[in-house]
């Protein structure tokens, strides 16, 4: 328990305005986008200006054996930054600057920098920064590090994970260490650059981090396809990743289609099993790639297909996708998951979505990223209804076990975060699970990092085989 003797003497040794402790202000840092009704109360705010206000809440932590939750945006949706009761959660949203090298084609961005502010710093320096969550407005690019969040552009451009040459982190000592560096071979010593990386704050607390920039893409093209089934669109969508490689390989479910039409009214085909949306940025190759996904989409039965090489067009035959997450934001409680099945049995996942979203009285609708068979079912019920939130909660168990059955995984691009634990118990074996908890235990011995949290929250015989 912290005391305001205590809270005091901390709020000395660091920047001005730093310390929070008004219980309302405490309120709006309790949750993160996960909702969590059983978030904890934080002790405590800390919004660090600098890496030396951040070594020295570790250090405190340390001292008076209080954890410490390590925040960007709170974005996250499986609890990976939702409150402890009586800890410190400390946030990196005050620590913004961006400064880019194009000589060198890196950026270095403080954490709490909003990921759409570090991509349109690369674009003013006519450099591209690929990875593209589709909360990048919103969310911190800390924070995409700690996730090693990914996107649609993935499909072409991989993951954050690649991208990250270097950083600095606070180790929860309050030893600030400098890994990697401006360039790819930069790594003397073991690499443990990508240690921190998706380490979901139970590591160390990023301070700054050395991003690849790179050349700046053509404008995309853009293609959409209607098709009656789902199964069509799958089996286009393999044979288009199989022979292309697309810059964006998306499809919405019916009831994506449907949702997003209620919300939007742009005539989409309410009819239709599935919508796929792709696109290619390989320039003076794009018109070629994009008449062979026509091509393929119509071998597969596709019903109507447009395309465009107007950037701005191309954005308005994206935007039904980002519908979904808009129209369910306005009006319910939001559940953004992850599950990754084969893209052959794709059409038994969203028909198994469907009878669950039956079965349970949630709305469930899906987009697939195809290229990397990486499906977000997105699930929505009433704001403040517990009943409706129990059930949500129940559908998304139903839906983890739908994907193993199908043969797939319950992946993490979202992180594990509290509310995947489960599935990361499932995945790890005893051995992997043993050395994930030594070096949790070697870089954090007293376990004051985001103890609810990825491998932290597991005990020792939590493994698959435990
Ligand atoms: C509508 C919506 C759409 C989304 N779409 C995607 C998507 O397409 N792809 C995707 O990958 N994710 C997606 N997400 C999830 C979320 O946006 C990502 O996980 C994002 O990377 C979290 O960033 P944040 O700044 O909000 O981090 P937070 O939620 O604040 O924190 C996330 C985790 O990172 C840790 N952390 C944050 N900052 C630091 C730091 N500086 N040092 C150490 N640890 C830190 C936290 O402790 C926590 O474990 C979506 C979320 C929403 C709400």
């Amino acid at each position: 328990m912290l005391d305001s003797e205590s809270l005091n003497a901390l709020a000395e040794r660091l920047s001005p305005g730093a310390v929070l402790t008004d219980p309302d202000l405490l309120q709006s840092y309790r949750q993160d986008w996960s909702f969590d009704p059983e978030s904890g109360t934080p002790a405590v705010v800390v919004r660090a200006a600098d890496t030396a206000d951040v070594q020295e809440v570790l250090r405190f932590a340390v001292d008076h054996g209080v954890p410490v939750v390590p925040r960007g945006a709170g974005t996250s949706v499986v609890g990976g930054s939702t409150a402890v009761d009586g800890a410190i959660t400390l946030s990196l949203e005050r620590m913004t600057a961006i400064s880019v090298d194009r000589g060198s084609r890196t950026a270095v961005v403080e954490p709490g920098a909003a990921t759409a502010d570090v991509k349109a710093a690369a674009a003013d320096a006519g450099l591209f920064y690929p990875p593209d969550p589709s909360s990048f407005e919103i969310c911190s690019i800390g924070g995409n590090v700690a996730t090693n969040a990914g996107g649609p552009c993935c499909a072409k451009y991989g993951v954050t994970s690649d991208y990250v040459l270097g950083m600095t982190v606070v180790l929860a000592d309050g030893s600030a260490v400098e890994l990697g560096g401006t360039r790819v071979k930069d790594s003397p010593g073991l690499a443990l650059t990508k240690l921190f990386v998706g380490s979901e704050g139970t590591l160390g607390v990023i301070t700054s981090v050395t991003l690849r920039l790179v050349p700046r893409p053509a404008s995309p093209h853009t293609l959409v396809a209607y098709f009656p089934h789902m199964s069509d669109a799958a089996a286009a969508a393999q044979d288009i990743a199989a022979a292309l490689s697309p810059s964006q390989l998306e499809i919405m479910d019916s009831a994506a289609i449907g949702l997003a039409e209620d919300f939007i009214r742009m005539d989409l085909d309410r009819t239709a099993g599935a919508l796929l949306i792709a696109r290619s940025d390989a320039g003076l190759g794009a018109r070629g790639e994009i008449d062979t996904m026509q091509k393929t989409c119509e071998t597969h039965g596709a019903t109507d297909v447009f395309s465009t090489d107007d950037e701005f067009e191309g954005e308005v035959f994206d935007r039904p996708r980002h519908a979904i997450y808009e129209a369910l934001e306005k009006v319910d409680a939001l559940i953004s998951d992850d599950v990754a099945v084969p893209l052959r049995r794709l059409a038994e996942l969203t028909d198994g979505l469907a009878a669950i979203a039956e079965r349970h009285g949630t709305t469930i609708v899906s987009c697939t990223h195809a290229a990397d068979e990486l499906t977000h079912p997105v699930l929505g019920y009433p704001h403040g209804d517990d009943a409706a939130a129990v059930a949500a909660a129940a559908a998304r168990v139903e839906i983890h076990e739908l994907a193993v059955a199908l043969g797939g995984t319950v992946p993490t691009e979202y992180g594990i975060g509290r509310h995947k634990r489960a599935a990361l118990a499932a995945a790890l074996s005893p051995e992997l699970l043993a050395l994930n908890r030594r070096i949790k235990h070697a870089v954090d011995p007293t376990g004051i990092l985001n103890p609810k949290v990825l491998v932290s929250a597991l005990g020792e015989t939590d493994g698959r085989a435990g």
